[in-house]
């Protein structure tokens, strides 16, 4: 990794996006260049369960003198919902963590065959080869490929209704999954000298207890950190998990999850600092 000046609270970090290689539409490039022009100053590509754009990233960082971290944004299950687990500064080669991430995508392939025969029924025909289209890495098929071909289609105006009227929680295209196990994600990021990192925890549906047991289990299994900052959350939630930070002595992240500069609200690098009195995953990196 590339050596960098500061290891403060105020360091323009973004780590945490995705690249046409996941869900994202610019090429990890293209990404690196977006970020340098947007400020940042220590950037990671985090495609969803795929680790093939991380070459190309930090060929282009290395060109541009932006410190770059190689990571992954894996999809995992814990009691039986879906949860995101960032892992950062990964040893891309780890073949346990490959082999892992190359089954999950196994499983996509297999959902998106599912989720075109419900969307079939409800009445919407070819979207399994309709989301194909969208998707760059044939096996890489993400509900937001679904949803960029019904918005196409004129079903929906934003991706938001997409996921309100067909794909989100508790809709006919949401086809359950089970992705990799909890702490099969954590040692794979553990194993590959990673450090495991919840990802937009404001965005599970859980109530307190379930919240604080997850924390719990997560940091039992070896987790370290949480997005504190990110663009799926609110800035009321900034201190909220802020908070969860502090109590669970987890270190925090910050990170735009940006996908696409026609979708996202938040761009690379446009984040506000973590708040005070938190110690960054980034510490300890330089
Ligand atoms: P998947 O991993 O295939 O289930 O797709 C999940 C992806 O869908 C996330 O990474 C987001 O990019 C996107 N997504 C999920 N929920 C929403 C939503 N409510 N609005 C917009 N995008 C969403
Ligand atoms: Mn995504
Ligand atoms: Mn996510
Ligand atoms: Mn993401």
């Amino acid at each position: 990794m590339v050596r960098m000046s500061t290891s403060s609270l105020t360091l323009n970090a973004d780590l945490h996006c995705h690249s046409r290689i996941s869900d994202g539409v610019l090429t990890p490039s293209e990404l690196a260049r977006r970020a340098a022009d947007g400020g940042v100053q220590l950037w990671s590509l985090t495609d969803h369960d795929e680790l093939s754009g991380l070459e190309q990233a930090r060929a282009t960082c290395l060109e541009l003198g932006l410190a770059f971290v190689p990571g992954v944004e894996i999809s995992a299950t814990w009691a039986k919902r879906t949860v995101h687990i960032v892992g950062l500064n990964i040893d891309p080669k780890y073949e346990p963590l490959r082999q892992g991430l190359a089954a999950i995508r196994a499983g996509r392939v297999a959902r998106a065959r599912r989720i075109a025969q419900r969307l079939d029924d409800m009445g919407v025909p070819g979207s399994f080869e309709g989301a194909a289209r969208y998707a760059a890495n044939p096996e890489l098929l993400s509900r937001t490929h679904f949803a960029r071909f019904l918005m196409e289609q004129g079903y929906c105006e934003t991706m938001q209704e997409v996921f309100d009227h067909y794909l989100g929680e508790g809709r006919t295209g949401n086809v359950r999954v089970d992705w990799a196990r909890l702490e099969d994600a954590v040692n794979w990021i553990v194993g590959a000298g990673g450090c495991a990192v919840i990802a937009h925890p404001g965005r599970y549906t859980y109530d307190a207890t379930q919240a604080d047991a997850f924390f719990d289990d997560f940091k039992q299994m070896g987790g370290e950190g949480i997005e504190v900052v990110t663009g799926s959350h609110r800035p009321e939630q900034y201190q909220q998990y802020a908070q969860v930070a502090r109590r669970y002595g987890f270190l925090a992240s910050r990170g735009s999850d940006f996908h696409a500069p026609s979708e996202s609200r938040i761009d690379l690098g446009s984040l506000p600092n973590l708040p005070a009195g938190l110690t960054p995953v980034w510490h300890d990196w330089l």
